[in-house]
């Protein structure tokens, strides 16, 4: 994978044949063994095995941490070798480390669990990082006409940085015009915003914060059916609910920031494909390894990277996904429940709740990894994620004045955490975008976006409801 053809020495040739060995060892140990894990025991250990740490780094049993800007080569000719990418390198982090490898492999292999392609992944340094790496690719000028008209279409439910990035960055600054897909369960939506001019759909869900959702399969359809791909943002359901992958999308990408990096220790983000995916636009490498493709070469150029230390501390939150996303599922459920029946609330948006109007298409999609498997379900089992927002009665006033009462429950633009945390999106996440794109996106002014943590329920609900009560009498 390189941009220029190398000439290959007889040094170099010994280093190509020992890496050919290496990898055909490592395809053998993810087909054969990791592959056959379930999903938590592949959370838990990824791809760093027993033999890797005595082999190579000292018997560790966690995922050392190189904090090394570079590798050192034994010769001119591994050297020239790894370069090329001839053979596995950590050459320069800004390219590959063994800290972000692990991460990496770990991500590919959850996201890719229960699909019988493969795929693989690019960490990024944030989950904005991991959209722009996952978009880009497919927004290059094609022929030699550099004023040719390019679009893309996006579901307009989406988080405020990406709604940002594509009207600012790509459609002002750049004319590439982004068409927005106001109600993505409707297929002939997006069927009619496509056009030969299309380079890919874009879809989030569950959306942050509304809960917008679409039947990805019958989405994925209509892209091949177009030659394009559809790449996902699955940040709020993680592979723990939902892997898009599986129902026919390209390309997930993940702000691993969020849930996936619950303790809150720093940003963090990635772009998982499977190979060889579909875009009549892109070139056959591009195609073959698309993660890989945009590590090595794309984004080696631009840089959007990720430090080591952070993808190992991801990496450590991650091992116990499964569960935690199960608990804190529940108990948004239970506090989901407590706020529909609260004479203070106006509306309740959650996924989970039987009158949503997605539930029954969520349903269908979003379930426990592995329940079946567990013995306390052995059974197939909904679940929703963490994520919820509401509506307080008598609008924005009242809004800011019961967020204001909440004692115990975080105000952070943030979501995804161990600890509960609220936010109004109108004056935070979605200021940016204004009226008019807050009410593309489905955002009012008195909406709160609440993610549970790991507290027990009541204890969430108990603060809710002093401050639901409190309104008013400051
Ligand atoms: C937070 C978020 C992003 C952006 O991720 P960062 O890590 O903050 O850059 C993208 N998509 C969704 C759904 C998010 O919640």
């Amino acid at each position: 994978m390189s941009d220029d053809a190398v000439n290959i020495t007889p040094g170099m040739q010994h280093y190509i044949d020992k890496a050919a060995k290496y990898l055909a060892q490592r395809d053998d140990y993810i087909q054969n063994t990791v592959k056959k894990w379930k999903f938590d025991t592949i959370a838990v250990h990824g791809l760093y095995s027993v033999q890797d740490a005595i082999e190579d780094y000292q018997g560790a049993i966690i995922e050392p941490i190189f904090m090394s800007s570079s590798q050192a080569y034994r010769d001119s000719d591994e050297m020239a070798a790894a370069l090329a990418y001839m053979i596995p390198t950590w050459c320069y982090s800004r390219i590959a480390n063994p800290s972000t490898y692990y991460y990496e492999w770990a991500l590919a292999l959850l996201e890719g669990y229960g699909f019988d392609g493969e795929t693989s992944c690019c960490s990024t340094s944030s989950g904005m990082a991991a959209i722009m790496t996952a978009v880009h690719p497919f927004l290059v000028h094609t022929g030699s006409d550099a004023f040719e008209p390019r679009n893309f279409v996006a579901t307009a439910q989406c988080y405020g940085g990406t709604f940002q990035h594509f009207t600012m960055r790509l459609q002002h600054e750049r004319n590439i015009e982004v068409r927005w897909v106001l109600d993505p369960t409707d297929l002939d939506e997006w069927a009619s915003k496509i056009d030969k001019n299309t380079r890919f759909l874009y879809g989030e869900l569950p959306s942050n914060p509304q809960q917008g959702f679409f039947d990805i399969q019958k989405v994925a359809d209509l892209a091949h059916s177009h030659g394009l791909p559809l790449i996902c943002d699955s940040t709020v359901a993680t592979p723990a609910l939902l892997r898009p992958i599986s129902h026919g999308a390209d390309i997930v990408v993940q702000s691993a920031t969020k849930t996936l990096t619950s303790s809150g220790f720093g940003l963090c983000g990635a772009v998982i494909a499977r190979k060889n995916l579909v875009s009549k636009h892109s070139d056959d490498a591009l195609k073959a390894d698309f993660a890989l493709n945009v590590k090595y070469l794309t984004n080696r150029d631009n840089g959007p990277n990720l430090h080591p230390m952070q993808a190992i501390m991801t990496l450590n939150d991650m091992r116990t996904l499964r569960s935690k996303v199960d608990m804190m599922s529940r108990s948004t459920m239970a506090v989901a429940e407590f706020l529909q029946n609260h004479p203070k609330v106006e509306s309740v948006q959650y996924l989970g709740l039987p009158d949503h109007p997605l539930h029954e298409l969520a349903s269908r999609y979003m379930w426990l990894v592995d329940a079946e498997h567990d013995a306390q379900y052995g059974k197939p089992v909904n679940r929703y994620g963490h994520l919820m927002s509401f509506c307080v009665k008598g609008g924005a006033g009242n809004t800011r004045d019961f967020f204001d009462g909440l004692q115990r429950i975080w105000r952070a633009t943030d979501l995804g955490r161990i600890k509960s945390v609220a936010t109004i999106p109108a004056i935070s996440t979605h200021q940016q975008q204004g009226e008019e794109g807050r009410q593309l996106a489905g955002i009012p002014a008195n909406m709160v976006r609440l993610c549970v943590g790991g507290e027990h329920p009541d204890d969430v609900k108990a603060d809710l409801d002093q401050a639901l009560n409190g309104i008013g009498k400051k």
